[in-house]
């Protein structure tokens, strides 16, 4: 079936081209009725996704990753989405019997000490509670931007998802920041005040930062780490891991206690 999925990748993007973001979220939740699901973080680009799903009734499945170390600031911005568009965004929590003993053994900031450790702390908080918010999907909606990464300038609205079975579509993959807060500003969307402080990517707190003037984007996430490995598992391309090695997410003390991911 996932095999399927990937060979419709061709004929969709001839399909959504030059499409509205809307009209194109409403083409997909049509074509894959019941499998369409939209991650949210709540950053100015997924508040502009989930404006488009919310006030145009489309049946797109919202969900966020509550890692339990986000900002009370984004808390914040979560509530007044769902008061603004009387939703219940669904959250999905890490996994008690990883956490706890991951916790117990390396205490609740050890993602400073290494890199091993900062990819378990990514991978029990979000990759693998992502991998159950994404079963039963065939279309995973993002609110990548190109401008965020260096890696993802190559990258086309749709992309094949090895790790987790499912076509990836972003639709904001080419907007700038100006379109995005011109679109927050014109429709009044609740947006994280973060973002007014220099926070760009927000993820969870002691792993973000603001950034300065000049900076790059992913300056502000993991600023103690080398450029090169700071994805956190969740948006790994198929350019630059190995394509159709999910586990390879896994860092080795994890897999040395048995825990593999299965593809859907
Ligand atoms: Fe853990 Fe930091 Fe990754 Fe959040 S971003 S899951 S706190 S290492």
């Amino acid at each position: 079936m996932a095999q399927n999925l990937q060979t419709q990748i061709g004929e969709l993007l001839q399909d959504l081209k030059g499409l509205e973001t809307k009209h194109a979220l409403r083409l997909l939740a049509e074509r894959f009725p019941g499998e369409v699901t939209f991650s949210t973080s709540f950053s100015f680009e997924d508040q502009l996704i989930s404006h488009e799903i919310l006030v145009n009734n489309l049946p797109i499945k919202i969900f966020t990753l509550d890692t339990g170390r986000l900002f009370a600031e984004t808390y914040s911005v979560w509530s007044s989405t769902n008061e603004r568009y009387n939703t219940h965004i669904q959250a999905y929590y890490p996994d008690h019997s990883l956490l706890q003993p991951f916790i117990q053994e390396k205490g609740p900031n050890s993602f400073y000490e290494s890199v091993e450790n900062r990819k378990q702390c990514c991978f029990i908080r979000k990759v693998e509670p992502l991998k159950r918010a994404l079963a039963g999907n065939s279309i995973w909606i993002t609110g990548l931007r190109a401008e965020h990464s260096p890696d993802r300038h190559e990258l086309e609205q749709l992309e094949w998802d090895s790790s987790n079975g499912v076509i990836k579509f972003h639709p904001l993959l080419h907007w700038s920041t100006e379109q995005v807060q011109t679109e927050i500003k014109k429709h009044n969307i609740p947006y994280n005040p973060l973002h007014d402080k220099g926070f760009i990517s927000i993820g969870c707190a002691p792993c973000t930062r603001a950034i300065k003037p000049g900076e790059d984007f992913r300056a502000g996430r993991w600023w103690w780490e080398d450029a090169s490995k700071k994805e956190c598992g969740l948006h790994v391309h198929e350019s630059v891991t190995e394509q159709g090695d999910s586990n390879s997410l896994i860092p080795d003390s994890l897999k040395s206690e048995g825990l593999t991911i299965r593809n859907n």
